[in-house]
């Protein structure tokens, strides 16, 4: 496929400002969304195929979440694109100040597997509302759902505006050497590195959204069974396949055997298995094999049982274990939690701060002493408190990542702010014209001048 031409079709798309047109772009959105409602059944086919996950948690943590996207920037777009006025200072008067947004234009965004729709639809949506085309390149691990996104976008949408190219480690880097206005890219930390570089020869500014070890930490004052069944509802969705999911449990050590037994409780309840409809296969055999080499016998606590065949490890729960265990060396994104016991809220930031700044961090609290100090000490893209993985619903909440978990920031208003460079202007009138700039330079105009400025 010939990369360059199908960019500079979409750049010259951009050029003729049809995308800059409200009305497009919501006719546009409006049209995604009938595509995929209208092609439900194709979508749910295709994920149960790759990964045997249910219609059910498809609908509810992909398909809603990209229909409320587009159902809020169709709404909320034309206010969103509106210029915002800014205070004039006087050494300007009179005059007024406006800053404008306009989109980037030519926009690569790069999806991960694990939510193989909304992570590649999302940034799309949040693109085409700022009033920018699209090249998407969905994750190839989940073939189906990158061939079902395919078909639907090349499909409905003109070329020249949207569309989806599908591949694999070649084709990403032969797509990065071009140039592009920004690129949107969900993934890994190193693969995060290699689309960074490859930005930096164009000057193309990046979003990252990328992963790491999100803790949840426990304090002895919280309300124990609920946060169980919050924490285990979150690490377990997707089979821990979830890059917000809470990686490792720190728990106060005095109330560290009632939270195991309340976890093991939840996950029991759960019943979590594919014929439930409420767990998934690990990805494929390089992640199931990985993720069983994280999993110390002589530490299982609940678990620990899997099926190769199906790529099924059950919900497992470690205990007694230590920095230097291989779980807590790298992001374990599958059903392993380890579970860690603190003796001072001082002791749990110092673990969590030697590792990097997690994507998400979850504070399980009722002491406003110690949830402040955790929020203040702290930092991490984002995060709850008393409940896990649920701030990423929240439109309203900008979702994104600090340090090695990413930059910059999507979802509701904040996307359409990823996609758009605002353009400070000052607007002057033909009324009067100030002759303190000009020359010559007397000491009258400099007494003045330092009245006015200060
Ligand atoms: P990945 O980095 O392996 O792949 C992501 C994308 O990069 C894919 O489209 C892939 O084709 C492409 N890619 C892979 N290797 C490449 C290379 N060498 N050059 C160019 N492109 C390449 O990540 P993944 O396995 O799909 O996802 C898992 C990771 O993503 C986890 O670390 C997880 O935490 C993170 N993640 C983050 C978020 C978030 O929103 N912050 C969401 C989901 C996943």
């Amino acid at each position: 496929m010939d990369y360059q031409e199908i960019i500079k079709a979409q750049r010259t798309f951009f050029d003729t400002n049809t995308t800059k047109d409200i009305s497009f772009r919501v006719k546009e959105l409006k049209r995604l969304k009938h595509v995929l409602q209208e092609n439900e059944s194709l979508l749910f086919d295709a994920i149960y195929k790759d990964f045997k996950k249910s219609e059910y948690e498809t609908y509810t943590t992909e398909l809603a979440i990209i229909y409320q996207e587009i159902d809020l920037a169709v709404k909320k777009v034309k206010k969103w694109i509106k210029k915002k006025k800014v205070a004039t200072g006087v050494a300007n008067l009179p005059a007024s100040s406006y800053v404008i947004p306009e989109p980037y234009g030519t926009i690569l965004v790069i999806g991960a597997w694990n939510y193989p729709y909304q992570l590649s639809l999302v940034p799309a949506i949040a693109a085409i509302a700022a009033g920018c085309t699209v090249i998407l390149k969905p994750s190839e691990i989940p073939i189906h759902t990158s061939n079902a996104m395919a078909q639907l976008i090349n499909q409905n949408f003109d070329p020249q505006f949207f569309k989806v190219i599908e591949g694999a480690v070649q084709e990403t880097t032969a797509l990065l050497k071009n140039k592009f206005d920004k690129i949107f890219f969900t993934g890994s930390t190193s693969v995060g590195k290699i689309v960074y570089q490859a930005a930096a020869k164009h000057l193309t500014p990046v979003t990252l959204e990328l992963g790491g070890k999100s803790p949840a930490i426990i304090t002895e004052d919280v309300h124990i069974d609920m946060t169980a069944k919050r924490l285990v509802w979150a690490k377990f969705l997707n089979a821990g396949q979830t890059c917000i999911a809470p990686d490792y449990i720190l728990v106060a050590s005095s109330i560290h055997n009632q939270l195991l037994e309340a976890v093991q409780k939840y996950i029991q309840k759960a019943a979590y298995k594919i014929e439930n409809h409420n767990y998934t296969q690990i990805i494929n055999q390089r992640n199931f094999n990985r993720l069983l080499e994280l999993i110390d016998p002589a530490k299982v606590y609940y678990g620990g049982e899997s099926t190769a065949q199906d790529r099924i490890i059950n919900p497992t729960v470690l205990t007694e274990v230590s920095l230097s265990d291989k779980v807590m060396q790298e992001e374990i994104f599958g059903p392993i939690l380890p579970v860690l016991a603190f003796d001072s809220i001082g002791d749990a930031i110092t673990i969590v701060k030697k590792l990097s700044k997690p994507l998400s961090c979850y504070i399980f609290t009722t002491n406003k002493t110690l949830k402040n100090k955790m929020l203040n000490e702290l930092s991490f893209g984002g995060g709850a408190v008393n409940d896990a993985v649920m701030y990423f619903m929240e439109k309203n909440l900008p979702f994104g990542g600090v340090g090695d978990s990413g930059m910059g920031s999507y979802h509701g208003k904040a996307g359409f702010e990823t996609f758009s460079h605002y353009k400070s202007i000052l607007q002057k009138s033909f009324l009067i014209e100030l002759d303190l700039k000009y020359a010559p330079y007397t000491a009258g105009k400099l007494k003045w001048l330092k009245k006015l400025i200060g």
